[in-house]
């Protein structure tokens, strides 16, 4: 969904308590200047459908279906690049965090297959301490839509060949369970 040029703010549904609700520093959101730093730092905004500015104003106005179904958020690569630059100090990396959980509580269909992709790559890095990219994908299509899989059978199949994509870890690549900071992580997250 690309932002529309010109919205008519009486014809959409707002929640003005949206940036209250993200948690965390969300509320600080209501600081932004739309200088558009953020915007100009971030190194995926090419490929977002609205940009991190457009987004962050969008939360100030409580427009919540149009910011929890867009694609900005689960394009961030968490570089952190606009927080550090933020002129106003906006925790705005942390916060897209909390949108994302947000969206995947929400279980909007737009993120369902973004949530797939996360939880599918956690599954893995939790079991062997790093990537398992066969198995890693196997999760991703039985998450979501196993069907989107033969779209797939191509690059792969490169892929495979080029050696970026293994069947089993090389013995001397064998990593270690993250078990242990899974199970810290879900306490702190817990005692929040
Ligand atoms: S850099 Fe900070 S103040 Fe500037 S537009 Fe982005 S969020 Fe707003
Ligand atoms: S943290 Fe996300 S939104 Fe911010 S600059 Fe990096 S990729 Fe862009």
């Amino acid at each position: 969904m690309a932002a529309p040029e010109v919205m008519d703010l009486t014809k959409v549904g707002r929640d003005p308590t949206f940036s209250d609700r993200l948690g965390g520093d969300g509320k600080l959101v209501h600081r932004c200047i739309q200088c558009g730093t953020c915007t100009a730092s971030c190194p995926a905004s090419a490929a977002m459908d609205i940009s991190p500015r457009q987004m962050w104003r969008m939360v100030q106005l409580g427009l919540v279906d149009e910011v929890l179904e867009s694609t900005t958020m689960w394009l961030c690569s968490l570089c952190y690049q606009c927080q550090v630059r933020c002129p106003r100090g906006i925790p705005l990396t942390e916060t897209i965090t909390y949108l994302k959980q947000t969206a995947m509580k929400e279980g909007l269909v737009s993120s369902r297959q973004s949530g797939a992709f996360y939880r599918a790559f956690a599954d893995v890095m939790r079991r062997y301490g790093r990537n398992r990219e066969m198995e890693f994908m196997v999760r991703y299509f039985m998450k979501g839509n196993p069907l989107t899989a033969f779209k797939f059978v191509r690059m792969g199949t490169v892929m495979m060949m080029r050696g970026k994509v293994h069947l089993e870890l090389p013995v001397d690549r064998e990593g270690r369970s993250l078990e242990k900071l899974f199970r810290r992580v879900a306490e702190l997250e817990a005692e929040a």
